[in-house]
């Protein structure tokens, strides 16, 4: 008899993005066929995202109302939904190893994206974007950093950004901030370690692009919350992008 995979808590399992069958198109489209079908099926994950609506409009609009009917071509539209949160996974689907099926949603739709990305497929704009290091360089420079934001904000400029780089003119865009979080970061008072019962009493912070370019003001709360419980920390030596813009993107190689 099947168990279900989120009988238990689950595990993530090692992406096999080294084995050629992995971009294998025709491969892939059967797994994203064999996946969609058994949603289709299923439909619990319908609240989640923008992903799941996608899928099931393209499922229920056409004639046949089964996933035979979708055009493999639209299959995309679904992948580029999935931001890869991993939430449908870990908390919703039944069907996650070890049950037979051996669903695995967010998996598939970061192969359908390796695919599209060794394929070429993902334009200059794209990638720029996704590299938040490079960008989040701007941040903290004083003159500069007024000018890109105030220039940024400029109906002229957003206008460009949707011309040049898909960013729609009216979607809410982050300033860079005027202190980099890392080199405003208060120094941790020298508390004792007080290990919990299950957890370690000191914290090291890594503390991501956002936050250290964008949002400084939430890593600096984090380090009053931490000050206030009087639990040391440091922030990480070295710190680079974790890489998430590029995975979302199927960059596996940018990111390995
Ligand atoms: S992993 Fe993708 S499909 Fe699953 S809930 Fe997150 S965004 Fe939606
Ligand atoms: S990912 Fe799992 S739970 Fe979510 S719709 Fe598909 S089969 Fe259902």
């Amino acid at each position: 008899m099947s168990r279900e995979g989120n009988l238990e808590a689950p595990t993530r399992h090692a992406l096999d993005w080294q084995n050629p069958d992995f971009y294998d198109e025709e491969k892939l489209n059967h797994e994203l066929e064999r996946v969609f079908d058994i949603c289709h099926g299923c439909r619990r994950c319908v609240s989640l995202c923008n992903t799941f609506p996608t899928l099931f409009d393209l499922i229920d609009n056409n004639p046949t109302m089964e996933v035979e009917g979708v055009d493999k071509k639209d299959f995309m539209q679904v992948v580029d939904q999935c931001y890869m949160c991993d939430l449908c996974y870990m908390t919703k689907c039944p069907y996650t190893p070890p049950h037979q099926w051996n669903l695995d949603f967010p998996h598939t739709m970061l192969r359908a994206k390796a695919v599209k990305y060794k394929k070429g497929e993902v334009g200059f704009s794209e990638k720029l974007l996704a590299s938040t290091d490079v960008h989040g360089q701007f941040a903290g420079i004083p003159i500069v950093v007024q000018t890109i934001n105030a220039v940024n904000s400029t109906k002229i400029m957003r206008n460009v950004m949707e011309k040049t780089l898909g960013v729609d003119k009216d979607a809410w865009l982050p300033s860079f901030a005027t202190e980099k979080f890392r080199h405003g970061a208060a120094k941790s008072e020298g508390f004792v370690v007080k290990d919990g019962a299950k957890t370690p009493g000191k914290v090291a912070i890594y503390s991501t692009c956002y936050v250290n370019y964008n949002e400084p003001g939430i890593g600096h709360d984090l380090l009053k919350v931490l000050a206030h419980n009087e639990i040391p920390y440091i922030l990480v030596d070295k710190e680079q992008c974790c890489g998430m813009p590029k995975l979302e993107l199927g960059d596996l190689d940018g990111v390995a």
